[in-house]
């Protein structure tokens, strides 16, 4: 990301904005002068797209990015105070990452988070996923879907195997990425047979659950007892390539995830194509502007903390997603590493003088199915970050709901800042719904408000962003952590 004062944003724009009838009209592609930039903070992204398949890579990679820029890995302890600028970082069970900057102003006053998820929606294996078809003789990988899919989307395409097998005496194989790896694929039934199999059936129930299965071999030899043999001969397989045995996969998080990188779309360049930017694009935003903030020596005023969560794309459960207490022991430590007693009480004060953008992607206007969304609260590639009030569904049941203060907090930043963002909500009243972490943060009484860039495509294989918008995405949360709130 270039230094403050790079990117000049044309005067024109804010003017149209005053005017709600020319809202949208004006669009972020025209009011950013910094090509180079926008160029060189995507192809940065689009690397880590391509290294980060899943939440465990993704902690991998920054924990080596922040070790290489001198961040403190707090879980080696550290022997000096905190002084203003340190950057720090800390892990939870590899699959959740916290990283920080101190600020100027004391922790127990309060730090700024923002709040993202490492995890995507893919298709994980079962514990005992091998199986073979008698009467084709294929081997077959039984998987059952993480997260909100269109299955239908899942199937005819490579998917490559990644994830972490623990074996009987405690080794770890981390497997995916290698070069030339093996893929895999779901195949869907010719169109020619479709008619009454599954042309008549609901479009939710185009592909079902348990009928995802993966192709992972072709038997080369006939069958003689009631196992198919090409079982065994995947099994052999695996063992020879990772030494493994069938029951080490009983012990293993596995997954498939599109094999297919990330890709400049369009004759301009201007939207990229990948797996995943839900929700790495947030997380790369957070984490990044700290990054580069440590860099350039910038001293935050405040505590400046990027939370990147697990399991969101499952509700937030389990003990590395943003219902658990790890950030509150995180916070315990950090506490004590600032000289506080580091009780629950100072917990409590400094959360509640915490400020935290929940960043997380937003439905973007898709041009065939602009009736979902009201146009007028909707966000468009290319448009800025939105700021999302609300979530939820059937009356913003399950929503955070921003304060009118928090978002004129923002709001105010970002027109000073010249950070051009829309107010948008996921879609008409009723037509759906979904929710973010926003709420969890809100329960640990900070003021919270969601932030995101929007996409076409969201939750599938290939969801798409626009460069502008990550470009923008960064410079928000740089403002945030930096100068947030407004003297
Ligand atoms: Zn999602």
């Amino acid at each position: 990301m270039p230094g403050e004062g790079d990117q000049k944003v044309k005067k024109k724009r804010s003017r149209a904005r005053k005017d709600p009838n020319e809202w949208g009209k004006k669009w972020l592609v025209d009011t950013i002068d910094d090509r180079e930039g926008v160029e060189e903070t995507s192809s940065i992204y689009m690397d880590l797209l391509d290294r980060c398949r899943t939440e465990r890579e993704s902690v991998a990679y920054w924990r080596d990015l922040l070790k290489e820029n001198g961040f403190l890995d707090l879980r080696e302890g550290s022997n000096d105070d905190p002084v203003p600028g340190t950057g720090f970082f800390l892990t939870n069970r590899d699959r959740e990452i916290l990283i920080g900057i101190v600020g100027e102003t004391p922790l127990i006053d309060g730090a700024n988070f923002v709040a993202t998820h490492l995890d995507s929606p893919r298709i994980d294996l079962k514990p005992i996923p091998i199986d073979g078809d008698r009467d084709t003789g294929l081997g077959i990988l039984r998987t059952h879907y993480y997260g909100g899919i269109k299955k239908y989307h899942w199937v005819n395409i490579p998917l490559s195997l990644h994830g972490r097998i623990v074996k009987e005496d405690g080794t770890c194989i981390d497997i995916g990425g290698e070069e030339n790896e093996p893929i895999f694929v779901i195949p869907d039934l010719l169109p020619h047979l479709s008619r009454k199999a599954q042309n008549e059936r609901k479009l939710s129930d185009g592909i079902r659950g348990e009928e995802m299965l993966a192709l992972c071999g072709l038997s080369s030899i006939p069958e003689e007892d009631n196992r198919p043999p090409i079982i065994e001969e995947v099994l052999e397989h695996l063992n020879s390539r990772y030494g493994i045995h069938e029951e080490d996969l009983i012990s293993s998080d596995l997954c498939l995830v599109p094999t297919q990188g990330s890709r400049d779309i369009g004759l301009d360049r201007g939207l990229i194509g990948s797996y995943g930017h839900d929700n790495r694009v947030s997380a790369f935003c957070a984490s990044q502007s700290l990054l580069l903030m440590a860099k350039e020596g910038v001293v935050p005023k405040r505590w400046s903390i990027a939370l990147n969560f697990d399991k969101e794309e499952i509700g937030s459960d389990g003990n590395t997603g943003a219902k658990s207490q790890f950030l509150e022991l995180a916070l315990y430590a950090l506490l004590d590493w600032s000289g506080h007693r580091g009780n629950r009480r100072e917990l409590l004060r400094t959360c509640s003088r915490s400020f935290c953008i929940s960043a997380d992607v937003k439905s973007a206007l898709n041009p065939t199915f602009k009736g979902v969304q009201d146009i007028r609260n909707s966000a468009r590639l290319g448009a800025g970050i939105t700021i999302t009030k609300y979530t939820g569904r059937g009356g913003k049941s399950g929503a955070n709901d921003a304060s009118a203060e928090m978002v004129g907090g923002l709001r105010r930043l970002y027109n000073k800042e010249g950070i051009n963002w829309v107010m948008q909500e996921t879609g008409k009243v009723d037509a759906g719904g979904g929710g973010t972490v926003a709420k969890f943060m809100a329960s640990r009484n900070m003021d919270v408000v969601d932030n995101g860039l929007p996409l076409l495509s969201m939750h599938s294989p290939f969801e798409i962003l626009a460069k502008v918008d990550l470009y923008m995405g960064l410079k928000a949360f740089s403002s945030f952590y930096t100068k947030y709130p407004l003297e």
